[in-house]
């Protein structure tokens, strides 16, 4: 048995593939055939354009046409003088490798495209990113990632970013396994929303398995056994029956709304981080969507999405969600989540550096995108709007400004806003905790955030396994700047909520719902039992 932490609950019985990670090393020393060098990226030129031309047939049966235009564009570019006839007068003339023409000449074209400030252009220079970073990869002999095919895979990875996990086909995939990372990492939390089972922090499993192992992981537990004997199998396979007729009794309470002692509603909400992810509340009884992570509406692609696009998904959210609350936090990108077309440059501590609010308050030309898209569709429902990682009321009212700007031009164009759009704060930096009772006076509504409060406030980093033993939801510093904030809101009546995965803690709720919460949310898949804990707790 090997145990790690436990990321996203249940149990999956699967065969191991390892997803290796591939560090691309340019060759940047002179070379002494320059015809074989030519020849060299002729190759890997073919190569690449039956990559693409494969990958947009695929797409295109799978997904659809538009989808699939984004390869054709990169077949475009293959053929561009500018930029092969380029990297081949580089090669002959310096005598340099292919992959270091090739990459050479994308960062000269990428910077002069993302110098231009128009999206087109910029959109562009991503997709020359893509296509060089292709050739380069078949140049050196890399192969493609692999896809998936087998069913009951549990993926057993380094490290998962975002991104990748985003990309897990939910079909395919049963579990993943981790050697680094903690439980409020985005990776474990996409997991929770996918309900993949996931364990992360393993220190070496990527080392301990082999291909094609059979392997049982318990998630709820954190542990995981390699090729288990008939018995242990037979075990995890009672483990899994129960687990299953649990979670169909709590259905019985999907529609059940929780009052307290005083008849205030305590709302049970759900996060989300894309528009499919909706159902799920729904599915699950939630009162709302306390928080839509809406970065992730920005990764994985290529380019910034546009204010229509964004527009769109708000607007699908708020007409599913049909009058229920939905607070849209404003992009949070940076720290863990990273976009390729946005170059945040390198820092030493990501989580404490260029992100969220501070990003979007310098770029004001992303965040009014963002903004103007959230006020158009802001008809279709009952939407809240909130900021994050926010330390200081400048910043909100900053923020807030701009938010108003956005409103005057739309209105001066003739589109319609709605006029009650609550606007609110994630309590995540401890600054914030403390001046709870002075942003109350401004803000309409707090959400805490306490994936970040906790690793600010206890200086131990939310993503490392090693000092995971430090990461304590219930330490009383911690504790004692959630009873401020929630204590702060309700002297100027404003409403507080909970959207770090605290909310949806066993072990906080007794003492969350003691402090007075308002509104607890967590992912779609905690709900049921978050809603029967804090029933029996009412009751007594
Ligand atoms: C938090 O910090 O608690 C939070 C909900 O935001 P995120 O996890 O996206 O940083
Ligand atoms: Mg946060």
């Amino acid at each position: 048995m090997i145990k790690g932490i436990s990321a996203s609950k249940g149990y999956a019985i699967g065969k191991v593939f390892i997803k290796k990670h591939i560090e691309i090393n340019i060759n940047n020393l002179k070379i002494e055939n320059i015809d074989e060098e030519i020849n060299k990226l002729d190759r890997a030129l073919n190569s690449t354009r039956n990559q693409l031309e494969t990958l947009r047939k695929k797409i295109e049966e799978e997904v659809g046409k538009e989808e699939s235009l984004v390869f054709e564009s990169h077949q475009i570019i293959l053929d561009d003088p500018e930029f092969i006839d380029k990297a081949k007068e580089m090669i002959k003339n310096n005598s340099v490798s292919a992959d270091y023409a090739i990459d050479t000449v994308k960062k000269e074209l990428v910077v002069i495209m993302e110098s231009i400030d128009d999206e087109y252009m910029r959109e562009r220079a991503a997709d020359i990113k893509d296509v060089s970073d292709r050739i380069v990869r078949n140049i050196l002999g890399i192969e493609d990632e692999v896809n998936i095919t087998e069913y009951n895979t549990v993926v057993v990875a380094h490290d998962l970013t975002p991104s990748d996990t985003a990309q897990l086909d939910k079909n395919k995939v049963c579990a993943f396994l981790t050697n680094i990372g903690g439980k409020t990492s985005h990776s474990a939390i996409m997991a929770r929303t996918m309900e993949i089972p996931a364990i992360v922090g393993m220190n070496n499993i990527t080392e301990v398995v082999k291909n094609g192992d059979t392997i049982l992981v318990n998630g709820v537990e954190g542990y995981v056994i390699i090729n288990p004997k008939d018995s242990e199998i037979k075990e995890f396979e009672n483990y899994i029956r129960s687990y299953n007729e649990e979670k169909e009794k709590l259905k019985a309470l999907k529609d059940v709304k929780i009052y307290d002692k005083n008849n205030r509603q305590i709302e049970i909400c759900g996060n989300i981080g894309s528009t499919k992810d909706v159902d799920q509340v729904l599915e699950n009884g939630g009162d709302g969507i306390g928080l839509f992570r809406t970065e992730f509406l920005y990764m994985d692609r290529s380019n910034m999405p546009s204010e229509e696009e964004q527009f769109n998904s708000y607007k699908v959210v708020l007409e599913k969600m049909n009058g229920k609350p939905v607070v849209i936090r404003t992009l949070d990108i940076g720290g863990d989540k990273k976009l390729d077309y946005l170059d945040l440059g390198e820092e030493m501590n990501p989580f404490l550096g260029y992100r969220a609010i501070r990003l979007c308050l310098d770029r004001v030309d992303i965040f009014k995108m963002q903004l103007r898209a959230l006020l158009r569709a802001s008809i279709y429902g009952n939407l809240k709007i909130m900021f994050p990682m926010i330390s200081s009321i400048e910043e909100f009212r900053q923020a807030k400004k701009i938010l108003e700007e956005c409103k005057q031009e739309l209105i001066s164009e003739g589109v319609v806003v709605s006029d009650s759009i609550e606007v609110g704060i994630m309590v995540e930096i401890p600054s914030a905790a403390v001046s709870a009772r002075e942003f109350a006076k401004e803000v309409d509504f707090f959400s805490i955030g306490t994936n970040d409060l906790i690793q600010y406030t206890l200086a131990c980093d939310r993503m490392n396994e090693k000092v995971s033993y430090l990461y304590n939801p219930m330490h009383p510093s911690v504790l004692s700047l959630i009873k401020m904030t929630i204590d702060g809101a309700h002297a100027e009546g404003k409403w507080v909520g909970m959207c770090g995965e605290m909310a949806g803690d066993e072990e906080a709720i007794p003492t969350l719902l003691e402090y007075g919460l308002d509104e607890f949310s967590m992912s779609a898949t905690s709900i049921l039992s978050a809603k029967k804990q804090i029933l029996d707790i009412l009751k007594k």
